[in-house]
């Protein structure tokens, strides 16, 4: 640390991102990417897209937001796009929680979050998971406070229906409720539609999952009309350009090609199943994940030397170090050669 950083920022501690080791090729099922390639559509709209760098995107995103609309199902006026969902969600604790509104999410979640609470000095409340590891709706209601929520949850890949999602959103009517999708398109249920019944719910959601765009940095919200020009007065207060040209370009390709994507969840998600009952096969507890990872715990090994076991021979996957899930690994679902060959990897080590 410099002694010139300011001193709101000298106890921030940053966020971990998943592994990126350049060592050896690895079998990455660590940072719940797509293991397959965006579109050739998507891939050609950025290359010619590329050809337009000398000028400024559009900082009204405005097809890429007509798109948005289209597909989901609502106006423009109800949908802002942002630079990774992360953004999206930094503008949310940025315009929705401080002293008087302090956030609150659940003990085991996107680690995201706590850090974004302290960025903005805004005081937070983790509220614990149930012992199998589901989110207790009740725990939520008549809150008085801004609450998130990812559904499916990270990283247990467990949900919420829309009943429960809706007794949070009646019972809070003064606060802002923001529902994390990022993994919704692998057999969660979308809130979006919910957000014509109530002005407090905010929905994010990323096209780095199921859309196979990790590395253009493409997240979005859907809200009500307030909510989204709210999120909009501080994406122009900090940059307008918030989402580059060829980003732009490849959501738009993205979303006219939609079923490319869906049939690629579908595979994720066939393969889920298959890898899940291998896994019980050899006597791991494995939760019901309906997100594109498992998170499962070994019934003999640790979860430490499992991870590190795996890594050794060239299978990365993630392990929290953390109470109650220091166990567990969450195994990202790549293709069927590559689940393959992290079964018989972990086959071997057990
Ligand atoms: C991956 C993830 C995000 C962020 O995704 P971006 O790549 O920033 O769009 C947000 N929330 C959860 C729960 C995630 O797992």
């Amino acid at each position: 640390m410099s002694k010139f950083l300011s001193e709101k920022f000298s106890s921030l501690s940053p966020y971990v991102p998943g592994e990126q080791p350049k060592d050896m090729q690895y079998v990455k099922l660590n940072t719940n990417e797509s293991p397959f390639p965006p579109s050739q559509a998507v891939i050609n709209a950025v290359k010619e897209e590329a050809g337009k760098l000398q000028l400024y995107s559009d900082p009204d995103l405005t097809e890429l937001l007509k798109s948005l609309a289209e597909v989901y199902g609502v106006d423009t006026k109800n949908v802002i796009a942002t630079n990774g969902s992360d953004e999206v969600l930094n503008f949310a604790f940025m315009a929705y929680t401080d002293k008087a509104h302090p956030a609150v999410f659940p003990n085991i979640t996107y680690g995201f979050y706590s850090v974004f609470a302290k960025l903005h000095n805004s005081p937070f409340i983790e509220i614990p998971l149930k012992e199998d590891f589901s989110i207790d709706y009740k725990d939520y209601l008549g809150l008085n406070k801004t609450i998130f929520i990812a559904n499916p949850n990270a990283p247990t890949g467990l949900t919420l229906s829309l009943d429960e999602i809706r007794e949070i959103l009646r019972s809070n009517p003064d606060n802002v409720v923001v529902i994390d999708e990022a993994y919704v398109d692998f057999g969660g249920e979308s809130a979006v539609p919910l957000i014509k019944e109530y002005d407090n719910l905010l929905v994010t959601g990323t096209f780095s999952k199921s859309r196979s765009l990790a590395g253009a940095r493409l997240g979005f919200g859907f809200a009500s009309e307030k909510i989204i020009e709210d999120l909009n007065t501080i994406r122009f207060s900090t940059n307008p350009y918030n989402v580059n040209r060829m980003t732009l370009a490849a959501g738009v390709a993205s979303l006219k090609e939609d079923s490319y994507n869906k049939k690629n969840a579908e595979k994720i998600i066939a393969t889920r199943a298959r890898v899940k009952s291998e896994l019980e096969a050899l006597g791991f507890t494995v939760l019901d994940s309906k997100a594109n990872f498992l998170f499962a715990k070994s019934p003999g090994v640790s979860g430490k030397s499992l991870y590190l076991g795996l890594k050794e021979k060239g299978v990365l996957v993630r392990h929290f170090d953390k109470e109650i899930i220091g166990d567990f690994l969450r195994i990202t679902i790549g293709t069927d050669a590559q689940m393959d060959t992290f079964l018989s990897v972990l086959k071997e080590l057990l």
